[in-house]
C-alpha cells in the first residue's frame, strides 16, 4: 500500500515498525485479541497511526511475550 499522508503537514508519513501489535483487552467471554499493523509516523509533527491490520486477530499464545508486552492496547468498538 501507499504511505499514509499526513493530511495538516501535506507530508507522506514513514514506518516506524512494521509489526506493531495492538491489543484489543479481554471483554465478557471474548479473549484478549492481538492485531498486528504497521506503525507510521509523520516525520514532520510526530504523529502516528496503527494502520493495515488484518481481518483476523491472534491470541497471546501464538505471539513472542516481549511484542505482547510492549503492544498497544486498544479496545474495538
Ligand atoms: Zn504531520
Amino acid at each position: 500500500m501507499k504511505a499514509p499522508i499526513c493530511v495538516p503537514c501535506k507530508q507522506e508519513m514513514q514506518c516506524e515498525l512494521s509489526d506493531c501489535i495492538v491489543n484489543d483487552p479481554a471483554s465478557g467471554n471474548f479473549p484478549a485479541t492481538y492485531w498486528i499493523g504497521d506503525k507510521w509516523k509523520c516525520p514532520k509533527c510526530g504523529h502516528e497511526i496503527v494502520a493495515g491490520c488484518g481481518i483476523r486477530g491472534l491470541t497471546a499464545d501464538k505471539l513472542d511475550p516481549d511484542k505482547v508486552r510492549n503492544s498497544i492496547e486498544f479496545t474495538y468498538a
